[in-house]
């Protein structure tokens, strides 16, 4: 086989046989077949697409790519895993992770990096110094075995082609294609090991999917293949129209997610939290439904045990426990600046696609594959879609490390945002639950 027939195959329309798939599949891992013939691939399929057993296909190679956990024998209990699609300000795991574990379903996730606008949770918890996403396979039994989280990044061992593929398209303008995000989040999920799976599925301006009908197409692809795999999964709709909370960038988000975990944050933020734990906790069958799932979140964020766990997920992993204690350690920006509304009135648009791009401009996120980023820089929004607004108050502040970037990132950002005189409806947390 040559890629390059695979990849005109593609170009033209055709379907690749699950020959060819596990062909390309393994000849990327190996290196054999270069990045460039696989951004050209990754390309063709953005353009044309997959069909639900080739998007199969795709998965299960990549899931096969490298070593794959059986978490059962690790751990008694089933172990949860969530994964979301990717967003602006989405810091969730940080706060779901911690606080479903601390309520007794082991959390063993393999997380991202950065992916074109969108934020990456590896990327946030490496603001904290020493802390590693390296994990060994064996490293991630007796980690889950002993505190009951494990935050992981792709390894040579656990999905590399995934890890491979997910670096190429961040860079190559191929990420927001349905079945490529597919089988992504799935390989990884079911190289894992987890029994039980939610996915948060974003939707919106700021997502890879923005109507909710081609998202309600994403979840449902997944929780399909999820089946298939024999996992239980479930899929949260949920909203991207605007950010997610009030942080955007990396040490921002992740003192964002602290001040949670200490009870506090933001209210959106917070409720999506719940919401997912409480999904989280039922598929482990801790919780009877969803709803008792939520108490039980709840009443770890207010009682401490999600913030211990997290502290001791930060030890376990090599990272300095003083910056979970004092956030204030954290990396800061040089420069803040307020930008504020003109006029008195509604906010009836700041859209999450700017703010994420905005934040990408700052240093955020990554141009070019491999790319330092900068955990310093981002943005925190003060007001939600739907807020009465007054001329002279505060919608959100910049955080950067040069006043050239600065104003370019005011820029962007202000071409999401919109005041109207009339009221504006505030936009829902999410648009349902795909089981
Ligand atoms: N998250 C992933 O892991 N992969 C994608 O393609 C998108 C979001």
């Amino acid at each position: 086989m040559r890629a390059v027939d695979l990849i005109t195959k593609k170009r033209d329309g055709g379907e690749l046989s699950s020959a060819e798939i596990e062909w390309f599949v393994r000849g990327f891992t190996a290196g054999d077949v270069p990045d460039y013939q696989a951004a050209a691939l990754a390309m063709a399929l953005y353009f044309r697409g997959m069909n639900s057993r080739e998007t199969t296909d795709l998965t299960l190679a990549m899931a096969n790519s490298g070593e794959k956990l059986d978490l059962s024998a690790a751990v008694s209990g089933t172990t949860v895993d969530k994964h979301s699609t990717g967003g602006v300000g989405d810091k969730t795991t940080l706060v779901v992770a911690p606080t479903v574990s601390a309520c007794g379903a082991p959390v063993g996730k393999m997380s991202g990096r950065g992916l074109g606008h969108s934020g990456g949770t590896l990327d946030k918890l490496e603001a904290i110094p020493g802390f590693s996403s390296e994990v060994t396979a064996k490293q991630f039994h007796e980690q889950l075995r002993e505190i009951g989280i494990v935050l992981a990044g792709q390894s040579a061992e656990l999905a590399p082609a995934d890890g491979k593929l997910y670096a190429l398209r961040d860079v190559t303008g191929t990420v927001a294609c349905v079945p490529l995000i597919a089988s992504s989040i799935m390989s990884k999920k079911i190289a894992g090991g987890a029994q039980a799976i939610v996915l948060d599925v974003k939707t919106g301006n700021g997502a890879f999917t923005p109507t909710v009908a081609s998202t309600r197409e994403l979840a449902q692809l997944m929780v399909a293949i999820g089946k298939r795999s024999e996992r239980r999964t479930v899929a949260l709709i949920s909203d991207m129209n605007q950010t997610l909370g009030s942080a955007v960038g990396n040490a921002l988000e992740l003192a964002e997610a602290l001040d949670t975990l200490r009870g506090g944050g933001p209210p959106d933020f917070r409720a999506h939290c719940l919401l997912l734990a409480g999904q989280m906790l039922r598929l482990a069958g801790i919780a009877e439904d969803a709803a008792a799932g939520q108490r039980m979140a709840g009443k770890a964020l207010a009682d401490g045990s999600a913030l211990a766990k997290f502290r001791a997920l930060v030890a376990a992993q090599g990272g300095d426990v003083a910056y979970v204690d004092k956030p204030k350690k954290l990396p800061s920006a040089t420069l803040t600046q307020s930008v504020e509304a003109e006029d008195d009135g509604f906010l009836a648009r700041m859209e999450a696609i700017h703010i994420g791009r905005a934040a990408m401009m700052l240093g955020a996120g990554r141009a070019r594959k491999g790319d330092p980023i900068d955990q310093s820089v981002g943005i925190v929004v003060h007001r939600k879609v739907g807020a009465r607004v007054r001329a002279g108050g505060a919608l959100f502040t910049i955080h950067a490390n040069d006043a050239d970037t600065l104003s370019r990132a005011r820029r962007e950002a202000l071409r999401g945002v919109e005041i109207t005189t009339e009221k504006a409806a505030a936009l829902p947390l999410s648009y349902g639950v795909i089981e």
